[in-house]
């Protein structure tokens, strides 16, 4: 087995490993106060700390990686987040919208000692438009006498309810049980569909100039959609044309409808954004480069960049910019983006339009390395004499050796190296540097795991 070295293998078309699958999401849905951060915790096996959270802070994540049973999955929380009292019961149905767009499979929170009330029969309607499978979960049934009350939860019209204690755990194991059999075992958004317009997703903190951006470049060109044939739409997607070229910007409802600012707006937003990444394969992140980069500016980075999605950095309002500011942003983009010096950056401005035409080229090549395949006998050619130039540090006498790689998947390009044994971060790396110095992918995330032959 550890006979074959990097340079003998020629075999381009081989695939080693299928491509990974996206995992199936599944999100906790509900009214606030339910239990859903409870439930969440005691799912990902994580102490009560977060609930004690103080109402309304910003959490850095919407989802977690999960496991139940065996089974991997992606859980959406849309716990700890406060509204106001005025209006809340649009704002949670529009919360829970989001978050059942993203899934594959929801898990519904009802306090079943309140009993179903207005907002949860509206949060009913939009699980059943949305035609995905749902688990009903009668919370706070803390012991038997409370079944009755979750029994009393038939009238929802979503099946049986699971009576469950949140907080105790009891029933939680039949709950996922439940949801694990109606969890598909993939994610509906890992099929991206190749053919039709590309999707861009403009995201970015508020008040970057998302919405004047989008404006500026839709422009009088928006497009009926029924003129270009087979294409399904999302109506809060819109079909934008560049230079006569048909683009896809996604999730655009939330920019242009304004989100008014309440307590929690900023986890609603992380939300929203976190959705139509997802949605997209290429994402624009908006700075704004008359400011100091902020911490959700950086959140937003690696949120695309976690979702292994293309990315393009658009310096926004560079009509404000002065020499000073100039200096100081150079300075600050070698400090802050040095990880995504990869990303290819725009300096645009959305009020005067100013290099918004240089939008287009940027996002084609982005995409053009999200797509990019490397073939195995060039990978490994080019590999084999890296390694062979740069080997493995020594550690504790042991060299380990990297044998053979391949490239897994597209969309990002993902690599598999098989290797004697461990292989240190810094060194993955330096191996991540030097595919990019030979290869490009200038715009994309790439991943490289490794696998240890015995
Ligand atoms: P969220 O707003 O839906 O995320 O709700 P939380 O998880 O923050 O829970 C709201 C309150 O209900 C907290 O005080 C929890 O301790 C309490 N709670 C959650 N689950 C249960 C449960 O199963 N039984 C009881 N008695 N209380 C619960
Ligand atoms: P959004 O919240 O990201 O959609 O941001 P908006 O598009 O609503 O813009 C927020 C504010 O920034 C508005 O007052 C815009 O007029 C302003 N703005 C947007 N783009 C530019 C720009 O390029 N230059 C300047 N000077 N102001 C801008």
């Amino acid at each position: 087995d550890e006979d074959f070295s990097l340079l003998d293998r020629d075999d381009e078309d081989e695939e080693v490993e299928a491509p990974e699958a996206p995992l199936p999401v599944l999100a906790v849905v509900g009214r606030p106060n339910v239990g859903k951060s409870t439930l969440v915790n005691r799912i990902l096996g994580r102490r009560e700390a977060v609930t004690e959270d103080k109402p309304g802070v910003t959490r850095d994540r919407v989802s977690y990686p999960a496991e139940w049973a065996g089974r991997r999955f992606t859980l959406v929380d849309t716990g700890g987040w406060e509204v106001d009292v005025a209006g809340i019961d649009a704002r949670v149905a529009e919360q829970a919208e989001i978050a059942i767009s993203l899934a594959d499979a929801v898990v519904f929170v009802v306090d079943a000692v309140v009993g179903p009330t207005d907002t949860d029969e509206r949060v009913v309607r939009l699980l059943r438009r949305s035609g995905k499978p749902v688990v009903l979960c009668a919370n706070k049934v803390d012991g038997a006498s409370g079944e009755a009350d979750a029994m009393n939860l038939w009238s929802l019209g979503l099946g049986e309810p699971y009576p469950v204690s949140a907080l105790h755990g009891r029933g939680t194991g039949d709950l996922l049980e439940a949801a694990m059999n109606v969890l598909p075992t993939e994610s509906a958004h890992g099929e991206l569909r190749p053919e039709g317009p590309r999707r861009v997703a403009l995201v970015g903190r508020p008040n970057v100039g998302k919405s004047s951006l989008l404006n500026k470049i839709a422009g009088s060109q928006r497009v009926v959609v029924d003129e270009i044939a087979g294409t399904t739409r999302d109506p809060v997607d819109e079909l934008v044309l560049l230079k006569g070229v048909p683009w896809w910007f996604v999730d655009t409802a939330g920019i242009r409808r304004r989100v008014h600012q309440t307590r929690g707006a900023d986890f609603y937003a992380s939300l929203r954004t976190q959705a139509a990444i997802e949605k997209a394969e290429v994402a624009v992140v908006l700075l704004d480069a008359s400011v100091p980069l902020t911490e959700q500016d950086t959140r937003v980075l690696s949120q695309v960049v976690d979702a292994g999605r293309a990315l393009v950095i658009a310096y926004n309002k560079w009509d404000l910019m002065d020499d000073d500011r100039r200096r100081y942003l150079e300075r600050e983009i070698d400090k802050e983006l040095v990880q995504l010096q990869w990303a290819e950056r725009v300096n645009v401005s959305a009020r005067t339009g100013w290099h918004t035409e240089r939008l287009v080229p940027v996002l084609e090549r982005a995409l053009a390395s999200w797509d990019r395949r490397i073939p195995t006998g060039r990978l490994n050619a080019f590999l084999g004499e890296l390694v062979a130039a740069h080997p493995h540090p020594l550690r504790g006498g042991k060299q380990s050796r990297i044998l053979f790689a391949t490239q897994a998947s597209t969309r990002p390009p993902r690599f598999v190296l098989f290797a004697t044994g461990f292989i240190e971060a810094g060194y993955r790396r330096f191996i991540e540097r030097r595919l990019r110095e030979e290869f490009g992918f200038e715009g994309t995330p790439i991943e490289i795991s490794v696998r240890v032959r015995e």
